[in-house]
């Protein structure tokens, strides 16, 4: 858990070695809890991506809390993750105070991250001992998700305090998402990282059909927008924004499960539909309230 954007779904894919969670520079882009598995001889790590913890503005907002809440309460260890500026204060981000205050359940093990943002590592030690003031942490490590730089050290210190029993999933299991789940997440991620700031909040990613029953699979998806203006967005001159979102998705679906995709996609207005919560349930987000 942790603020939106300090890398925790970058964090998670580098433990998993899969591209699993969305990653994107946009806040608040994981809508789900996605569930990594990572399996040792030993030991077997379930990772839990939670939605970044914010006040909530509207229903999807208040679902993507509980999400976080529900994720926290189930889990063993918690992953608290924040990240340093360019030029860090030798002190702990304001923000996560109320958040770190409000952890009283598991061992809370401190992630500090996008350290290779930082040129002269002596500016880490500070920030370290502020944080390590502020409540006990089972272990603190700096890393950087995206260079994949300290990521082993976290798995060691999960390792030593990760309790003993049997492992939940398979040797295999990467995740315990189904693979139209990814397709939905890869294409709402292309739309993500090609439209700038006011479309992505308003996009949501339907399957419609997913037919693996021939040679290629067929994968049919909905775009769901807000605004007739969005859609225009989404689907560029001439078409040649949606083109590219499908292509690249497709390309991330095909090596996912190893076998060629034929994508079809189009797009659909309905005016905020992430204030219905009868909507929200059918788009796939989190049970009725
Ligand atoms: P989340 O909202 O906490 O899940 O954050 P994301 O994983 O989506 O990352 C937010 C942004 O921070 C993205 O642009 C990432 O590429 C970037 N990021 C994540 N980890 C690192 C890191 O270790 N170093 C740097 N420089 N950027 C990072």
């Amino acid at each position: 858990m942790g603020r939106p954007n300090v890398g925790k779904s970058t964090l998670l894919n580098a433990l998993v070695g899969e591209h699993l969670a969305v990653t994107s520079h946009h806040p608040q882009t994981t809508r789900d809890r996605i569930v990594g598995v990572l399996t040792e001889k030993e030991a077997q790590f379930v990772l839990v991506d939670t939605p970044g913890l914010h006040t909530p503005r509207t229903r999807l907002g208040t679902r993507m809390m509980k999400e976080a809440q529900g994720a926290i309460e189930g889990s063993d260890i918690i992953v608290f993750v924040t990240d340093v500026g360019r030029e860090p204060a030798p002190r702990v981000h304001e923000g996560d105070v109320p958040l770190l205050e409000s952890l009283s359940v598991a061992p809370v093990v401190l992630v500090v991250n996008k350290v290779d943002r930082v040129k002269e590592k002596a500016l880490l030690l500070p920030i370290l001992v502020a944080y390590s003031a502020l409540r006990n942490f089972a272990a603190i490590v700096p890393t950087s998700a995206k260079g994949k730089d300290g990521t082993a050290n976290l798995v060691d210190a999960l390792r030593e305090i990760l309790p003993h029993g049997e492992r939940t999933y398979d040797e295999g299991t990467l995740t315990d998402r189904p693979a139209r789940f990814f397709a939905a997440e890869f294409v709402r991620e292309q739309i993500l990282d090609k439209t700038r700031e006011e479309v992505p909040h308003g996009v949501a990613v339907v399957v419609e059909t997913y037919d693996e029953s021939g040679k290629t699979v067929k994968i049919a998806l909905v775009v769901v927008v807000d605004k007739e203006s969005h859609k225009k967005i989404v689907i560029g001159r001439g078409g040649s924004l949606l083109k590219a979102v499908g292509t690249d998705a497709r390309k991330r679906i095909e090596a996912m499960i190893g076998r060629k995709v034929h994508l079809t996609m189009w797009v659909r207005v309905e005016p905020r539909w992430y204030e219905s919560d009868s909507r929200l349930v059918e788009l796939g987000y989190g049970g009725a309230s």
